[in-house]
């Protein structure tokens, strides 16, 4: 039996060295603003999700995702095991963290998940946990899923046709995730989200097939810009901005927009009488960092507090030293104090070191 940790009144002590003070890009640092809670920064944000990566391997091989000349993967051992990872899920949920997703590499691919969720169910304060999968291991593993309280789902597919299929994940299997869409909407996921990442002289030819395939299917499709990381092979040229794709969504239907979620993502619209809707992720050319409620650890155990910075601190390490709760805390608490206000534009992004998305977990 999982007993609730107290949440702590006042946050660790949060202290700056003035070397590591935030980029705050006009925006007003008050580290005064985060003395109250652990989770909430200089500039007011609290956060309250969580994206856990599970694992760093992959049964696909996604252009935008995994270097072409392949990976150093982590050595088992400096993985976290499935303790940590609850431990770590308690004490940020015990501080107001209301959903976490599983992400990785392939979560599904990991041992066990179905354990993993149970245990995440049980964490009382916890509202949501979502999963993105490329959904290839879906059917295997849906049932015991969602028994073990998985709320929500994300499959990611960047194309309908399977010689793309096999070119941009340099696997086959649109088949299997097709299915896994299907199973997922029949076992009741709503709304069920579509990710699809769109890549000039790729996929973007289809974003009228996506838009009509919302016709007969309660999914949300999300078109996400394409974001650098390290061995993508990220070009300005290769990314189709938001506007670009939602100009040439209308040229063809007319889009109704959608009540949006303030610390949402994409902006969402629907074609009048399709029983889906369409998500616009403009990360790269209209960053949503204001609103930004995330955090992220990684499958080796390091929070980032920002999906393009460079900022990593082991809570695996810490955890192995034996760190108290309250001395975890104090880590967390010090790695949000120093998170920026913004990411710092495509450009320099592009030619900053990141880890590939792979090893991150989006
Ligand atoms: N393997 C799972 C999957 O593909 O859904 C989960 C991990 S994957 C890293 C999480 C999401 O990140 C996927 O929807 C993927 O499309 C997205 N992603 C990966 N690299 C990206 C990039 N360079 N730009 C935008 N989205 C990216
Ligand atoms: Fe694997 Fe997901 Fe990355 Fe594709 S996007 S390589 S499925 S982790």
């Amino acid at each position: 039996m999982l007993v609730p940790l107290p949440v702590l009144s006042g946050a660790p002590e949060r202290t700056v060295d003035p070397a590591q003070v935030p980029e705050d890009f006009g925006l007003t640092y008050d580290p005064a603003r985060a003395a109250t809670e652990v989770l909430t920064d200089g500039f007011g944000r609290r956060h309250t999700y969580l994206r856990i990566s599970l694992i760093e391997h992959c049964n696909l091989r996604c252009r935008y995702c995994m270097p072409e000349e392949g990976l150093t993967w982590t050595p088992p051992e400096h993985l976290l095991t499935d303790e940590e990872i609850i431990r770590l899920a308690r004490l940020f949920v015990a501080q107001g963290v209301t959903k976490i997703r599983l992400t990785g590499g392939e979560p599904l691919l990991r041992k066990g998940i179905e354990h993993i969720v149970a245990k995440l169910a049980r964490l009382p304060g916890l509202k949501t946990i979502a999963m993105t999968t490329n959904g290839l291991l879906l059917a295997k593993k849906l049932d015991r899923l969602k028994a073990a309280g998985l709320t929500q789902l994300n499959i990611s597919l960047d194309t309908l046709r399977p010689d793309r299929f096999e070119i941009l994940t340099r696997r086959k299997g649109l088949a299997q995730v097709l299915e896994a869409i299907d199973l997922a909407l029949a076992h009741g996921y709503r709304p069920l989200k579509v990710n699809c990442v769109v890549l000039r002289g790729f996929n973007d030819d289809e974003l009228l097939d996506f838009a009509a395939w919302t016709k007969d299917r309660p999914v949300e499709v999300r078109f996400i810009e394409f974001m650098p990381f390290d061995g993508n092979g990220w070009s300005a040229g290769q990314l189709v901005s938001a506007a670009e794709m939602r100009a040439r969504i209308e040229a063809h239907y007319s889009l109704k927009p959608l009540r949006v979620d303030p610390n949402g993502t994409a902006r969402l619209f629907q074609i009048p009488g399709h029983q889906g809707w369409l998500g616009f992720i403009a990360s790269m050319t209209e960053p949503f960092c204001e609103g930004c409620n995330r955090l992220r650890i990684t499958a080796d155990g390091s929070l980032k507090v920002c999906l393009f910075g460079q900022a990593e601190v082991s809570l695996r390490d810490a955890l192995r030293q034996g760190a108290t709760d309250a001395e975890l805390l104090a880590l967390i608490s010090a790695a949000i104090g120093r998170k920026h206000a913004r990411h710092a534009g495509m450009h320099h992004l592009a030619q900053r070191k990141n880890r590939p998305m792979i090893t991150i977990g989006g």
